[in-house]
């Protein structure tokens, strides 16, 4: 491929700085919707609606209530000016962004498939982080603090390596994004449970998105017991009423030795304090990667989906406590995540009606 054709590929047209960067790393793109340089090759999108990744809308919202602000308001506020900062949702603190739902509004005529069989008009939600997608906000319309949705109106631009997913029919548009916003998390797991050989599995932040989303795949592939720590309450009860958990307990993984105990005396039927094959880490907050690392046996593995995950933490903490695991950085792409996503939610009535109702605004 040659030089050109692997800048627009990967959107390093748009870098404005630094130099050399791709879209992901660089610290601003430039994010006019009409750029002379390489429209052929990008999909644009009229934006509607932010999905913002849970590790950045806890950032902002607790942001917002240190300085005593209204907390729609100090998140629109926060995005508004990241947005008109970077050219893109990129939150500086956390490092993370999101997705969003738009409707197609122009298919650039040197981009291939699948993105030529889009149709003016469409609706569509992106399957790559925000922290890439150059992004112009026209009005910040609402601010839906309890599922991490933004209604807005703006424009976006894709590039062609950019993938997307189409809407299904099953379920309202704001439950799917919620569910498409951590597409990575279910097939990534299901298929670690399978290659494992996975029974027992303990997920952090069994409550949220991710977490029963990882839930009900493991169920799938096979894990027998299956262990949710959950710090919210009602997140907590609402995962234990689903079919997928043998347990639910309310802790915070932050606290490593008190949750190392209270996870391993839960490992079995029988009360036999057990680690677990595999543990997954779905928390929107810093500081649980010892708790992973305790509760994991001798080969056992650590997947890491959380944004709020340091390398340098569980790198030096599973070397502190001399534990020979394998620990995985949740990559948020896998082939089919979406679809693998919403089928799951088609075929787990249970799961479906959850999404529906926590994320439906
Ligand atoms: P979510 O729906 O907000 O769920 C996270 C859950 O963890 C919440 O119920 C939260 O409770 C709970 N929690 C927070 N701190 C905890 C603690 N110390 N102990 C136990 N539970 C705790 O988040 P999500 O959308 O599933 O996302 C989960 C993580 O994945 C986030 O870090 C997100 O940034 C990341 N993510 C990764 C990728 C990727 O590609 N790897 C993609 C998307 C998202 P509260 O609500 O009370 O805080």
């Amino acid at each position: 491929m040659s030089a050109s054709s692997l800048m627009f590929r990967y959107g390093c047209h748009r870098v404005l700085e630094p130099q050399g960067a791709l879209p992901q790393a660089a610290w601003r793109l430039d994010s006019r919707p009409e750029h002379e340089l390489g429209a052929e090759h990008e999909l644009v999108i009229a934006v509607e609606r932010l999905n913002i990744d849970a590790a950045s809308f806890r950032q902002m919202e607790h942001a917002a209530q240190a300085a005593g602000e209204d907390i729609a308001t100090g998140v629109a506020r926060r995005v508004r000016e990241t947005v008109a900062s970077r050219g893109k949702m990129h939150n500086p603190v956390t490092g993370s962004g999101g997705m969003l739902l738009g409707r197609v509004a122009r298919v650039g005529s040197q981009l291939g498939s699948p993105h030529r069989e889009l149709v003016r008009g469409e609706s569509i939600a992106t399957l790559v982080s925000l922290t890439l997608t150059p992004l112009c906000l026209d009005e910040i319309v609402a601010v839906h603090v309890d599922t991490h949705q933004i209604d807005v109106r703006g424009t976006a631009v894709l590039f062609s390596s950019g993938m997307w997913s189409r809407l299904p029919d099953f379920m309202p548009e704001s439950a799917t994004l919620s569910a498409l916003d951590v597409a990575g998390a279910g097939p990534q797991v299901a298929r670690l449970c399978r290659q494992l050989g996975a029974r027992r599995v303990l997920i952090l932040g069994g409550g949220g998105k991710s977490g029963v989303l990882c839930a009900a795949a493991a169920r799938r592939a096979g894990a027998e017991w299956i262990v949710g720590i959950e710090s919210a309450p009602r997140a907590a009860q609402e995962a234990a009423a689903l079919p997928y958990y043998s347990r639910v307990l309310s802790a915070d993984a932050a606290d490593p030795l008190a949750l190392a105990q209270l996870a391993t005396s839960a490992a079995s039927a029988s009360g036999e304090p057990a680690e677990y094959d595999l543990v997954v880490s779905c928390v929107s907050a810093p500081h649980v990667e010892l708790a992973a690392i305790l509760c994991t046996r001798e080969r056992g593995t650590v997947y890491f989906f959380s944004m709020a995950t340091s390398f340098t933490a569980a790198a030096l903490g599973a070397e502190g406590v001399s534990k020979d695991i394998d620990m995985l950085i949740g990559n948020g792409f896998c082939v089919d995540h979406a679809a693998q996503t919403l089928d799951l939610l088609r075929g787990e009535p249970p799961l479906q009606q959850l999404f529906v109702r926590r994320y439906s605004r």
